[in-house]
Parts: C-alpha cells; sequence; structure tokens
C-alpha cells in the first residue's frame, strides 16, 4: 500500500526524551537500577476524596455522554476559583471543560489559526507546544530568553520577532522546564504587547498551585486590558495528582468558547463524564495540595543546595513547578552529552535542557517529582562522577 502522510505531521519531530528513555531501558535490562528524573508528573496518589467521586459516579451509573461544554456544576466551581483566586470574572458559558489541558491547547491553536500565521513561543519552552503549533497549520517563531539574566522576559525581545503575521503569543507561568514565575514588570510587558498588537495570548497556568516562597502567580486574565485576548489554560493534571485522568479546562470570552466548543463537539463530544464529576471534589482538597507543594518545597530545597555544592553546577532556585534547570560546565559537554554521561556513570536519567529550545546551552532538566530518597541517592550519585 502507498500512502502519502499529511504534511502537517510529517514534519512533527518525535520528543529528545525517547532516544534516553530506550538507553534507560537498556540499562535496565542489563539489572541496572535507574533513578528516573525526567517525569513530569506528580509521583503522589491522587487524593482519595477525589477517587471515591469517581466510583460512586460510576456506580451510579454516570457513565454516558453528557454536555460537550462540561458538567454545569463543574464549570460554576471553576468560575468561583477564577474569580476567587485569580481576581478574574468569568461565567460559566466562558468555561469549557477538555480532556487534558494539553488539548486545550490544541482547540485554542486549531480553532484560531491558519497556514502562515505565525506564533510567539517564549524559549525555553514545553516540549509540546511548538508541535501544537505545526498541528495547527502555523508557523511556530521560538523568542529566545537567556539563562544569564534568568529568562527574564523585555520588551525588546518581543520586538524583534514580531510581524504583520504574529497571530498569538503563548505563555506558561509558573514555567516548565526554567521554574520561572512572571514578574509584574513581564506581566505588563506582555500586557502592552498583546493590546499593541492585538493578538490572542494562550496562557498555560497549568502549574499555578505549584509555587513556592513569596512568588505569587498572576493570572494573565486578570488585567482588564487583555481580558478578552486572552484564552487561560489549567487543569487538574499537576495540583491534584490527576495526569492520567485526562481533564482540564479553557477559560475565554463567550465568543472565543464557542468557535472551541465546536471544535471539541466534533472530534471528542465531551470529557469523560465520571471524571469531571470527580474533578468538582477537587475544589473541596486544600490541605491534600498544600501537603504536595509543601514536599516539593522541601525537596526543592535539599536539591538545589546539594547540586550548587557539586564541582560545574550552577542551579537558581526555581520559584515555582516541580523542575530544576541547572546548568553544567563540564568538560565542554553539551546537555546531551552530560546527559548521555550521568545515565551511563550515575544510572541517573535526566531530561537535555535543548529538549525545550533555544537559551538552554548546558543546562539538565531535573524533576523533584520523586521521593526525597530518590532525590538524596541521585545526589551521592552525581557527587561521585563530578569531580
Ligand atoms: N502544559 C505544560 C507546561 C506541561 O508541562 C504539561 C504536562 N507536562 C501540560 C501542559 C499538560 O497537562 P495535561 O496533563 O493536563 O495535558
Amino acid at each position: 500500500m502507498s500512502y502519502e502522510v499529511n504534511s502537517k505531521v510529517k514534519i512533527l519531530e518525535q520528543p529528545q526524551t525517547i532516544a534516553l528513555n530506550a538507553i534507560a531501558e537498556q540499562l535496565k535490562s542489563e539489572g541496572k537500577d535507574i533513578i528516573n528524573m525526567v517525569l513530569g508528573e506528580p509521583d503522589f496518589d491522587t487524593p482519595k476524596k477525589i477517587i471515591d467521586a469517581a466510583t460512586k459516579s460510576m456506580n451510579d451509573g454516570f457513565t454516558h455522554y453528557v454536555s460537550s461544554m462540561g458538567l454545569p456544576e463543574l464549570r460554576k466551581k471553576i468560575a468561583n476559583k477564577l474569580r476567587v483566586e485569580n481576581c478574574v470574572d468569568y461565567d460559566p458559558n466562558e468555561i469549557l471543560v477538555t480532556p487534558s489541558a494539553k488539548f486545550a491547547i490544541y482547540l485554542a491553536l486549531t480553532s484560531f489559526l491558519d497556514v502562515g500565521d505565525e506564533v510567539l513561543i517564549l524559549d525555553p519552552s514545553w516540549v509540546s507546544y511548538k508541535a501544537l503549533v505545526q498541528l495547527a497549520g502555523a508557523t511556530p517563531v521560538n523568542v529566545p530568553l537567556n539563562y544569564d539574566n534568568n529568562y527574564t522576559l523585555t520588551e525588546a525581545d518581543l520586538a524583534k520577532y514580531v510581524t504583520a503575521k504574529t497571530r498569538m503569543i503563548i505563555l506558561n507561568t509558573p514555567n516548565n522546564p526554567t521554574g520561572r514565575v512572571f514578574t509584574a514588570a513581564e506581566n505588563k510587558v506582555l500586557v502592552e504587547f498583546i493590546k499593541q498588537h492585538n493578538i490572542l495570548a494562550v496562557s498555560d497556568e497549568i502549574y499555578e498551585t505549584i509555587v513556592f516562597d513569596d512568588n505569587k502567580h498572576v493570572a494573565l486574565a486578570s488585567f482588564p486590558e487583555t481580558r478578552n485576548n486572552v484564552i487561560t489554560v489549567n487543569g487538574f493534571s499537576k495540583s491534584h495528582a490527576m495526569t492520567g485522568w485526562r481533564i482540564g479546562y479553557l477559560a475565554a470570552e463567550k465568543s472565543l468558547i464557542k468557535e472551541m466548543l465546536k471544535v471539541q463537539m466534533q472530534v471528542i463530544t465531551c470529557t469523560a463524564s465520571f471524571v469531571q464529576a470527580a474533578a468538582i471534589t477537587a475544589f473541596e482538597c486544600e490541605a491534600e495540595v498544600a501537603e504536595m507543594v509543601a514536599q516539593y518545597k522541601t525537596r526543592r530545597d535539599y536539591l538545589v543546595k546539594e547540586l550548587n555544592t557539586i564541582p560545574g553546577f550552577h542551579c537558581r532556585v526555581p520559584q515555582g513547578t516541580f523542575y530544576a534547570l541547572p546548568r553544567v560546565d563540564y568538560k565542554g559537554m553539551d546537555s546531551n552529552k552530560l546527559c548521555e554521561f550521568i545515565l551511563e556513570k550515575a544510572q541517573v536519567l535526566l531530561t537535555p535542557g535543548s529538549a525545550y529550545g533555544l537559551g538552554t546551552e548546558k543546562t539538565l532538566r531535573i524533576s523533584f517529582a520523586t521521593s526525597i530518597e530518590n532525590i538524596e541517592e541521585a545526589i551521592q550519585r552525581l557527587k561521585k562522577i563530578f569531580v
């Protein structure tokens, strides 16, 4: 059989992590004890209340199609959360419940982009943004931010890459992989930029609950000047350790939601009914969420302190998320080489910073969504090989 691959699919790249995982699998099959610090998901169980709600819902027969917009009660809870925690007013009809934040981003991109449109992505950036822009037929434009000034965003960075074809900007705070949270000054730059060019902003705020110290997450939609240009993306995967449940949501002005709803209706009909019913209970889990964040903080403090004692390592303190992104100056190795070296010599699996695009030279992404025992062991092993 002969076939032609869709041109948008043809250009999609496989994540760099796949090659590393293959090496890790090989080493495991040889009986090596690998510590995996690649995972972008909480190592905690989903809170019991949420599991109980899902089970009850299934036992009660709530296992059929539901509204494509999402359960009214869940949308009401989300709207209330956005008002109370994020200071932004959305009507429940401006909330669309989606099967994951990733699918929410897919909806936002496919609904509003066309061939030839340019989308600004601030690098380092989460691996899927570029691919999702390409799948929408548009052109990703990577805006490099700089390790040396702690990836601070300025007006000049954006001015350099904006063109008449720029239709959208994708933002992510707290940021995967840098652990940065946008400052008030950066938010001001963004609001001015969005207003001036009248473009859409997709604001991925999936890590919003995982912030440390005095850092504060501010929702981009909370600035009245740009509220109607912003599509807020969020979900329960990171905050409530619900990665496998596949549930997220979009919040945006009604006319934008209407278009994304059409795509959702045609592509997946609705988010799983009992998963939505369970997510309603997520709003009663403040204590469980706080406990997870407290544990991430303990791990972060230990990890960063120890990394900075290892020759060649320079690690800033992540303000949010469960990732650290140290830069390592060691025998001229780039980030891929460093990961291979660490995997081979210490049996610790890390992600090369280069997987996250520009501005990542010699960096490694280390997930601390793993037990403190694993982190301690990884540090001991790293200390032995970096001498
Ligand atoms: N955005 C970012 C920045 C992420 O890191 C991830 C998960 N790795 C997602 C979105 C996807 O979240 P979900 O599980 O809801 O699809």
